[in-house]
């Protein structure tokens, strides 16, 4: 069996390794990707919050990534029967970006590991991490390639960016209960024979089917757009037959786009995934942290996803980094409570949406700028900055302002 000697392993290359990757090359540290796969391969997670363009450019991809001509973001769209709230990131509280991409992420993930292939960092495709040992010192990571070929890699650190596959949460028993329980989401991609000019092709958008199920429509540069369902397991279980037979039946359900897709083809049969939100008891321990959807998911309703990949998988490469040159790193202030402190206010409005009392806030008929603004900051994923109340109080803030529209005040 081969062997080979390195300092830090990135398990996975989506953009929560390919940011660490992008980190770490800048700093001229030894490390390598580890990937499962071939790119370009699909996956799911297509609309970006502003957020991740920090993210993007402190990895050295922001130049290479503008050249791509993907479809800009400059908001989100929620619309609930003849409702319509709608964020515009260049209105929101404090600094940062005002815009970012939507993305098909084969084409994404790809640019990302080719850019890093350039900048000279090694990437093993269809590379499995099939098992890591640690002995208080290294690991010794076993893989598996396309050929069956086993090797060992040993390393001092390893960045578990593994998503789903959830290479270390698994071995070292660390998977936790979900946040969100009993959650599902189905979708795919067609090609639009009618999208209509100006915001209404271009513009990511929500509709409400009822407080707990949704619709996403996120239209691409290249012509196509994703379509899908989140909703209660219970609600997708109404529906029987094929994932396409499903899929045209839950469009009979939305309002604003019934009959929009009717003559579009669908690229690829419908993608069921079934209880989407994950978990983890710890997000570090010696030798190594796991990022992006290998620690946590929790919901792709405000599509914080990808910022948290990326934020995460910074934050690991940087510490790793200067513990790895002898620097004294204590992992739970500087990586875990960071980190929770940012999935905290995620996790209060997606809770929030989905009791209702969000979406009664942003559907009403009068809001007030100031409060728009801050709500604004946090959707593009500005959900470190204690200067915003909508952060620093994210709990009793909505549940303050709820209160005062139940009770019919003006917000
Ligand atoms: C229905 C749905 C909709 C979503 N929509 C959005 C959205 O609009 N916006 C958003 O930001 N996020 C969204 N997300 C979340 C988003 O998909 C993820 O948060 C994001 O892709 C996580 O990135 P990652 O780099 O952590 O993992 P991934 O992008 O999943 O990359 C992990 C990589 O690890 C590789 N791997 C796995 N196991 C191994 C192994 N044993 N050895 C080697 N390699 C391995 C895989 O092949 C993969 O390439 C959505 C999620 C769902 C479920």
């Amino acid at each position: 069996m081969k062997s080979k000697i390195i300092d830090i392993v990135i398990i996975g290359a989506g953009p929560s390794g390919s940011v660490a990757a992008g980190y770490l090359e800048k700093q001229n540290a030894s490390v390598m990707i580890l990937e499962k796969q071939e790119f370009p391969r699909f996956t799911i997670g297509e609309s970006l919050i502003p957020r991740c363009m920090d993210n993007f450019e402190e990895a050295g991809f922001l130049e290479v990534l503008k050249t791509e001509g993907y479809q800009k973001k400059f908001g989100a769209r929620f619309i609930r029967n003849n409702q319509i709230a709608e964020f515009d990131f260049s209105k929101k509280f404090g600094t940062g970006w005002d815009w970012t991409w939507q993305v098909p992420r084969a084409h994404f993930d790809k640019i990302l590991t080719d850019d890093l292939i350039s900048r000279g960092v090694e990437i093993r495709f269809n590379t499995e991490v099939v098992s890591a040992e640690y002995n208080g010192e290294m690991w010794k990571i076993t893989t598996s390639n396309d050929k069956g070929d086993a090797e060992e890699i040993f390393c001092k650190f390893i960045i578990d960016a593994s998503g789903n596959g959830r290479v270390l949460a698994k071995q070292l028993n660390l998977e936790a209960p979900p946040k969100i329980h009993d959650h599902s989401s189905i979708f795919t991609h067609i090609y639009e024979s009618r999208r209509p000019k100006g915001i209404e092709g271009e513009l990511i958008s929500f509709e409400v089917l009822n407080a707990k199920t949704w619709f996403w429509y996120i239209p691409f540069s290249n012509g196509k757009s994703s379509l899908g369902f989140v909703g209660p397991n219970s609600w997708f279980d109404t529906f029987k037959g094929n994932t396409q037979e499903v899929f045209k039946n839950m469009l009979l359900e939305t309002r604003y786009y019934q009959g929009r897709f009717d003559d579009d083809t669908m690229d690829f049969p419908p993608v069921k995934f079934n209880n989407i939100s994950r978990n983890v008891k710890r997000t570090h321990g010696k030798g190594f942290a796991l990022t992006g959807n290998a620690a946590e998911f929790l919901d792709p309703v405000f599509s914080s996803g990808v910022a948290f990949a990326t934020e995460t998988g910074l934050l690991a490469a940087s510490l790793a980094f200067k513990e790895i040159n002898g620097g004294n790193i204590n992992w739970d202030l500087e990586y875990s409570d960071y980190i929770n402190k940012g999935v905290n206010v995620f996790s209060t409005y997606v809770k929030e949406w989905y009791s209702g009392k969000l979406q009664e806030i942003f559907f009403h008929p009068e809001p007030d700028p100031q409060i728009k603004e801050q709500i604004c900051s946090v959707l593009a994923g500005y959900v470190w900055n204690s200067k915003n109340p909508f952060v620093r109080n994210h709990a009793r803030i909505l549940d303050n302002l709820y209160e005062l529209i139940s009770r019919s005040k003006i917000v």
